[in-house]
């Protein structure tokens, strides 16, 4: 229930949406600190060591464990660490990566910041995922490598992304800032391949507020990406620094590693959760008309999605309300939702360089019907039930 506090002037001014509401907001992702991780981090504050030290030490080797051993390194964000893989394959002008357009932008931007080319390819309407016969049709003298997203937790084919790759001799980035913690048959995701990227940002599914992860083949490349991180230092015998490449400025602090490290100790069970509150949301979210509903994990590899987000396709060609109104309607209601994604493909940048509409059918249609619900891993079934009730509800109303 809504609940004043009679010496909160603040409060009385202005009433927060939680308490216009009968109840309290649900926003469609919300991180979950613990008090352990809290303590952690004061403790960090107060040793004198507040940036890169130790603690990125003690996460770089615990993610490591966690994937059985690859080497990780820590960046402040995974478009950074998109960045850096970029370069660490050596990928720049007059090179063109595989990517699907139906991605956050980080991808193709990092592709187009780097000097190369990104080629933008459509992806299957329910897994979102790449559609690998259309990369093999996309595959040029020209391409170096590809860049895959795992949409929402949810892995691409891993046989046969890496099977191609390898009869072409592509380099694979994978962007998985929505993965962690996901796997393909029994085997995690950056736990083998090519090179993995995490995300940190509080909308994933383990938190450092920023930061992100690089996952690599061997020492040699860890080196390497310790250099790109960081202004393209080397250290020389005599105590001096040398730079032989102009590097960027990507160091995670100590700070949000420390949070990382209270984070993935509790990833296997905010991911438990995640999965429970999904389950829920197959069983109640009927409609009429109906929605799209996600794919629903790969048939006996279930567990191997680690459901970032619950995202619908909305039946707008049967509503008289268009998107923006079917969230509005579950804003007013105290339930917040997100888009994801936009195609990258249609943003300013890439129109400027000649894309434009009917390119990528399932791309255009995910991003024009997608709505991204609440999930995260506090939320209770009967919050998914209130979230049910109202998509509902909203979706009767507007039905034409
Ligand atoms: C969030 C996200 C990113 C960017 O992550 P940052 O850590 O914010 O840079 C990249 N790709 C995908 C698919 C994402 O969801």
């Amino acid at each position: 229930m809504a609940s004043f506090s009679s010496d909160s002037l603040a409060s009385d001014l202005s009433p927060s949406r939680e308490e216009r509401s009968a109840h309290p907001y649900l926003s469609f992702a919300r991180p979950t600190l613990d008090e352990d991780t809290i303590a952690g981090v004061v403790e960090v504050l107060r040793s004198g060591w507040i940036t890169t030290g130790p603690q990125v030490k003690k996460f770089e080797a615990a993610l490591s464990d966690y994937l059985g051993g690859r080497p990780a390194r820590v960046l402040n964000s995974a478009t950074a660490a998109l960045e850096v893989a970029l370069q660490l394959c050596g990928i720049g002008p007059g090179d063109e990566v595989i990517t699907p357009s139906q991605t956050f932008f980080a991808a193709p931007n990092m592709i187009a910041k780097v000097g190369a080319t990104p080629v933008f390819v459509d992806v299957e309407l329910i897994s979102r995922n790449l559609d690998f016969d259309a990369v093999e049709r996309a595959i040029t003298s020209r391409t170096k490598a590809i860049m895959p997203t795992h949409f929402a937790g949810l892995p691409v084919d891993m046989d046969r992304l890496y099977t191609m790759a390898g009869w072409h001799g592509l380099r694979v980035i994978e962007d998985a800032a929505l993965a962690i913690g996901s796997s393909w048959r029994g085997r995690r995701i950056g736990g083998f391949g090519d090179l993995t990227v995490f995300s940190f940002h509080p909308n994933k599914n383990m938190t450092a507020i920023e930061g992100g992860a690089l996952v690599l083949n061997d020492e040699a490349e860890a080196r390497e990406v310790e250099t790109l991180r960081f202004h393209g230092i080397t250290r020389l015998p005599d105590g001096t620094r040398d730079v032989a490449f102009p590097g960027g400025k990507f160091n995670l602090p100590d700070v949000n590693a420390r949070i990382g490290l209270g984070q993935l100790v509790r990833l296997e069970e905010f991911n438990a959760r995640r999965r429970e509150r999904v389950a829920d949301y197959f069983q109640m979210l009927r409609t009429d008309p109906p929605c799209l509903l996600p794919h629903p994990g790969h048939a006996g590899d279930e567990a191997g999605h680690s459901w970032n987000m619950f995202a619908p396709l909305l039946p707008l060609d049967r509503l008289c309300i268009d998107r923006q109104q079917f969230r509005a309607a579950l804003e007013a209601r105290g339930i917040g939702t997100g888009v994801s994604y936009e195609a990258a493909h249609l943003t300013t940048l890439f129109r400027r360089r000649g894309h434009c509409e009917g390119e990528l059918p399932s791309t255009e249609r995910i991003a024009r019907e997608t709505v991204t619900l609440p999930l995260f891993p506090t939320m209770t079934r009967a919050d998914v039930e209130r979230v049910c009730n109202a998509v509902v509800e909203v979706l009767a109303e507007a039905r034409i």
